[in-house]
């Protein structure tokens, strides 16, 4: 019987995540689909319940579902419970549900070199600025300061991480984008250094976007012009479901593959 895994979200219509497994599947020889799965918030719990007897294996999880997924979960890794919420459930054979965030791993293996003994400026204190600062931590980062446009999020964030806030952007080795910013195609370099207050910080060494569009995002653009190397949000991407993919199938996954599917045309 094909294994299936799939996608909850809502909206979920444009998630290359289906693209990107279906290839590593093919690639080698797996008899699995992954599906897109839009469920609305007030049917979450009980969608993810149904799916094991139906034949999932695993699932992602994204807006606006990630913290409610660590909270069905009958168990949770330290990723999970650290960035306080899942991207990744896993289905035991008898049902039991394990929740995990590869949003985290994910973006230390994008990042290719260790960030121990460096500093890091995070911004944005959502989901995505929550388990970045918490692997960067994990990691042993010399120091993890978070920026927020709103700061009292950024505030509760570094009190529940034990890192720090900062009111302004500051330099650091490794610069975080975790904000939305640049996610809409009209928004030049200018706006996003502006939003985000970028135009005090020094050049860094690295500048990771986690935005993904077409084009080069806004912040990518500021970070390849101050002589940093640069890592795009679909090289996080491919690096969090490369981890879910392993999860669910025990096997290695086809990295150059997955990154050749989230490159190509949005699709199925
Ligand atoms: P979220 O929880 O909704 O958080 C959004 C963040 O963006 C908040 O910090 C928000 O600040 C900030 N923001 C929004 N508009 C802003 C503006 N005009 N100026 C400054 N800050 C602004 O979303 P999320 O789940 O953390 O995701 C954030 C981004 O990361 C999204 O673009 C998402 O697609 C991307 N992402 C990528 C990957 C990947 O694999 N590449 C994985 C996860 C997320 P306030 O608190 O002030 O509203």
């Amino acid at each position: 019987m094909t294994a299936l895994a799939g996608v909850l979200g809502n909206p979920v219509a444009h998630s290359r995540s289906p693209a990107m497994h279906n290839a590593a599947f093919a690639a080698l020889g797996l008899d699995w689909l992954y599906v897109k799965l839009p469920v609305p918030p007030a049917l979450f719990g009980e969608t993810v319940r149904a799916l094991p007897a139906s034949g999932y294996r695993g699932a992602n999880v994204t807006i606006p579902h990630k913290v409610a997924a660590l909270a069905l979960a009958d168990c949770a890794t330290a990723a999970a419970r650290g960035a306080g919420a899942a991207n990744t459930l896993t289905f035991a054979g008898d049902g039991a549900i394990e929740a995990e965030n590869t949003d985290a791993g994910g973006f230390l293996d994008a990042l290719v070199d260790s960030p121990r003994g460096r500093t890091a400026l995070v911004l944005g204190a959502g989901g995505a600025g929550r388990a970045v600062a918490w692997a960067l931590r994990e990691e042993g980062a010399a120091r993890v300061a978070i920026w927020n446009r709103t700061s009292e999020r950024a505030v509760e964030l570094a009190r529940e991480l034990e890192i720090d806030h900062v009111a302004r952007p500051t330099s650091a080795d490794i610069v975080v984008n975790a904000t939305s910013v640049g996610l809409e195609p009209e928004g030049g370099e200018g706006e996003a250094v502006a939003a985000l207050g970028l135009d005090g910080v020094e050049p860094s060494a690295v500048v990771v976007d986690l935005v993904y569009a077409a084009a080069e995002t806004p912040v990518l653009a500021w970070g390849k012009r101050t002589g940093a190397r640069v890592v795009d949000g679909l090289e996080v991407l491919v690096r969090q479901g490369a981890r879910s993919f392993e999860r669910w199938t025990g096997r290695a996954p086809p990295l150059e593959v997955m990154r050749e599917a989230v490159r190509g045309p949005a699709s199925a």
